[in-house]
């Protein structure tokens, strides 16, 4: 594995960083002072990614023919890990971007690839994920929500929950049972529904960072064209699991990790504990170098990773790994942040002595539902044990 960038890496990171400095949304027009539910913060955050789509910084490894430039994975990498240093907003479409996309590129008609794919790049259309159901999480191929072929349309009726972004979405990946009596994995099918089809209601749930970042999705005899389907009838538990893995890479990003390690740093040589820094009491230096040494293996992990992806192997189990290491990760240096602020930890935005803004109490909730979100700890440690290591199936 090298572990050094090409001299035109190191070019191209200077132009990302030069055009980031220029571009990024002023502080007035902030993105992140909005609550993320609200109109004029999705309105931002879609000129946002537009622009950056404009100047060529979306998907650059996408082939050209869906709008990509065939780029090597390294460049979006690049991009990617500037973004995160320059604290950027996040991107709005990247449900679209980051499982849609590559689902369809890999299982999708050109049909469906020419008529979707320019639009999630632009984030003209938003996209979320119909998943889970009240009965269904860990145990996704349970899943009840039926579609039913009549003619040349599924008419869907069930209901589906926790999905993200589904009240300023204008589309929805989708699984749906259509054949009831096969066994459960067989009789399921991915398809697209455009979200303002009569029939469907979004009730969004509040959780208890105060965002509503999700949402319940009701579904009464609505009708899907047969020509949103993906793949195979029958056969979505294998797009499904395209999808996955992509939503599950992309959950343990390592740039974030590092960043979030080093404002714990600076939080724990700032403030007091017992008279002097956190950062000179032996038993958090022990915490923050067991955090720092996590954080190390994470970053050479997805080195790895890296490595694999641009030799055109696939990372396979390794998706999972990141996942299941980054998203803990994240949310125990938050935790260790709480512990060092100690009285001061539940101080919200606002509050008198509040430090940080109160940004570790939120992060320290956010963080704990992207551990549950895209497959739980426990799921993904059963599927690394099992696929990765060839040990015997649990229960
Ligand atoms: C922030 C967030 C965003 C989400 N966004 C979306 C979205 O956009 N779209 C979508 O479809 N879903 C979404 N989800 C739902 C998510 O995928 C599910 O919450 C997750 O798969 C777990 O399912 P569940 O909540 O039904 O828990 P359950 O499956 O009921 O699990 C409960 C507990 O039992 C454990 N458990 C279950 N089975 C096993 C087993 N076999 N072995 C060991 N332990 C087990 C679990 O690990 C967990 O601790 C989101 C969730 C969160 C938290």
């Amino acid at each position: 594995m090298d572990l050094t960038y090409s001299k035109e890496d190191e070019t191209f990171r200077k132009e990302v960083r030069a055009w980031l400095k220029k571009n990024l949304p002023k502080k007035d027009k902030a993105i992140s002072d909005l609550m993320p539910h609200d109109p004029e913060r999705v309105k931002r955050s879609k000129d946002w990614q537009h622009k950056l789509f404009d100047a060529g910084y979306v998907a650059m490894n996408w082939p050209k023919e869906y709008g990509g430039q065939d780029a090597d994975v390294m460049r979006q990498t690049i991009v990617n890990e500037e973004l995160t240093l320059a604290r950027a907003p996040g991107l709005v479409g990247a449900s679209g971007l980051t499982m849609l996309g590559p689902t369809l590129i890999q299982c999708g008609t050109e049909e469906q690839k020419r008529r979707y794919l320019p639009k999630v790049l632009t984030a003209d259309e938003i996209w979320c994920q119909g998943y889970s159901e009240p009965g269904s999480g860990s145990d996704l191929a349970s899943l009840t929500t039926r579609a039913e072929l009549v003619g040349d349309e599924f008419v869907v009726n069930g209901q589906k929950v926790w999905t993200s972004n589904a009240q300023f979405s204008d589309w929805m990946f989708c699984l749906v049972r259509t054949d009831p009596d096969a066994p459960k994995h067989r009789g399921i099918s991915y398809i697209l529904i455009d979200m303002r089809t009569p029939g469907i209601t979004v009730r969004p749930l509040v959780q208890m960072t105060g965002d509503a970042g999700f949402n319940e999705v009701f579904f009464d005899n609505a009708r899907v064209p047969r020509a949103n389907l993906v793949g195979e009838l029958h056969q979505g538990w294998m797009v499904a699991n395209a999808t996955l893995f992509h939503e599950r890479n992309m959950l343990g990003s390592t740039t974030r990790t590092q960043l979030m390690m080093q404002n714990l740093i600076r939080l724990a040589r700032s403030h007091q504990r017992y008279g002097k820094p956190a950062a000179e009491d032996p038993l958090m230096r022990q915490k923050l170098s067991d955090l720092l040494t996590r954080v190390e293996a994470m970053k050479y992990h997805s080195y790895r990773q890296l490595t694999d992806v641009m030799h055109g192997r696939s990372p396979g189990i390794g998706a999972m790994v990141n996942k299941l290491v980054g998203t803990e990760l994240n949310h125990d240096i938050c935790a260790l942040a709480l512990e060092i602020m100690n009285s001061y930890a539940p101080l919200k935005k606002g509050a008198v002595r509040v430090i940080d803004n109160g940004t570790w109490a939120y992060e320290f909730m956010f963080t704990l539902g992207l551990v549950i979100g895209g497959g739980t700890s426990q799921i993904q440690k059963n599927i690394i044990s099992e696929r990765g290591l060839g040990m015997p199936k649990s229960g």
